[in-house]
């Protein structure tokens, strides 16, 4: 435990770097084209980001509570959420988003072996990996224990043949940690593994998805007798089931942070601000000022639960069945606010293109559609609902 005056002292050091290193463009909203996903293929949008995500690095602060062997800030959790929350203050944007440093390092790190660690870490905390996550599969989505992407061990390597879908940038990443089958003799969540594959081995093939948008960062994956060293099985060969599980526990919480200088949300009162006040600065119509007043108070309430739940975890308690709740909650209010936002800018509330409506116009009908996917993504809502009835509440199956 660290002295009240120490973490004050801390507390004001963090500011004043974070003041004196986090650009000013930095700290502006963050939009879905600022957002830096890190990797071999990866390229600045500006100058700034550029700076910004090397002063992050070269302090370990990528990830500030991971240990400084592994390339991180070596914090305790006490210091972790200071940063966290003078970041927050300043609304400094994160200088990189990375499903590694989410979501594979947390594993890696509680059930790595030591030579993975070593090589796969140290790359996430420079940034120079870019991770995709190969779940889900045609027939494979809610019902993920089904899949049958297969890997046979022939010597010291796993051969894999098969395919993934859904697989959100599949196209950019240098690696993919991956769910496989190397059983099917057994009940289906005792036949699987858990790999590590490098993207660009021979017999892998990324296929992009195109949406009706004409666009989309979603890619089919294909192997076809791809070679992957023994050595990158994280986990015991069948037991990827349970780590799959501890992974998708870091997915629901990195998701249940999005607003929190995670994904891009627009400013709802901002924009309220903009179709439902009058001169003077009055809400003019009761029932969207209802609305908007309820929309404030449920993410302001959310907010106060994400920091108990924070401090719960400093204190050491369990808080492994929240992150269900907190994702379900986070991403049905980001609908929820997308949905009142496109209402009350009415027929601008349709707007995709053109220089008829305002940038922010775009952005909050983007936003809405958007919005959507996150009820999906990481498990549906239906899945999260499914998770809390048996795991937090213990009802029966
Ligand atoms: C934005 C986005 C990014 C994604 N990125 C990735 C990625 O990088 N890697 C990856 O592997 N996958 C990714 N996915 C896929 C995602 O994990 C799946 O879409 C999700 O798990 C649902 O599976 P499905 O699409 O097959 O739908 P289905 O499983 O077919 O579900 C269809 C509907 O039935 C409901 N349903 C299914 N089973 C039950 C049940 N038991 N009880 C109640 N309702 C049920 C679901 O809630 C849903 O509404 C991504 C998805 C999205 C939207």
């Amino acid at each position: 435990m660290i002295e009240p005056s120490e973490i004050e002292r801390f507390r004001a050091d963090t500011r004043q770097w974070l003041e004196a290193n986090c650009p000013l463009s930095m700290r502006e909203p963050l939009k879905p084209e600022d957002m830096y996903w890190s990797g071999s293929k990866a390229r600045f949008a500006s100058e700034d980001q550029r700076v910004w995500f090397e002063r992050m690095r070269d302090r370990g602060w990528f990830a500030p509570g991971w240990p400084r062997e592994y390339g991180g800030g070596g914090l305790s959790p006490e210091q972790l959420g200071v940063v966290e929350q003078e970041m927050a203050r300043l609304k400094c944007r994160q200088p990189q988003f990375n499903l590694g440093v989410w979501m594979l390092g947390p594993v890696l790190l509680e059930l790595g072996t030591e030579p993975q660690k070593r090589e796969h870490l140290f790359p996430m905390m420079r940034g120079q990996w870019f991770w995709c996550q190969g779940f889900s599969e045609p027939n494979a989505g809610s019902d993920l224990a089904s899949l049958k992407t297969s890997a046979r061990l022939e010597g010291d390597e796993f051969v894999v043949n098969g395919s993934k879908i859904w697989t959100s940038d599949g196209d950019q990443a240098d690696w993919m940690y991956a769910l496989v089958r190397t059983d099917t003799t057994v009940k289906k969540q005792q036949g699987i593994s858990f790999l590590l594959i490098d993207m660009h081995a021979p017999g892998v093939t990324v296929k992009p998805i195109e949406l009706i948008s004409g666009k989309s960062h979603f890619c089919e994956v294909f192997f076809d007798n791809v070679r992957v060293p023994a050595r990158q099985l994280v986990g015991p060969l069948n037991g990827g089931w349970t780590v799959a599980k501890k992974l998708l526990q870091h997915e629901r919480e990195a998701m249940s942070k999005f607003s929190e200088g995670g994904a891009p949300s627009p400013d709802a009162l901002a924009l309220g601000r903009a179709y439902l006040f009058d001169e003077q600065g009055a809400l003019r119509e009761p029932v969207w000022r209802d609305r908007l007043a309820g929309l404030l108070m449920d993410s302001h309430a959310f907010a106060l639960t994400v920091q108990r739940v924070k401090e719960e975890a400093l204190a050491g308690q369990d808080v492994s069945g929240p992150a269900s709740i907190m994702k379900l909650v986070q991403t049905e209010q980001e609908v929820a606010k997308g949905e009142l936002l496109t209402q009350l800018m009415g027929h601008r509330g349709m707007s995709w293109e053109g220089d008829e409506f305002s940038r922010d116009e775009h952005d909050a009908t983007r936003f809405w559609l958007r919005s959507k996917t996150y009820t999906i993504a990481g498990g549906s809502s239906e899945i999260q609902l499914n998770v809390i009835a048996k795991r937090v509440l213990g009802l029966p199956g």
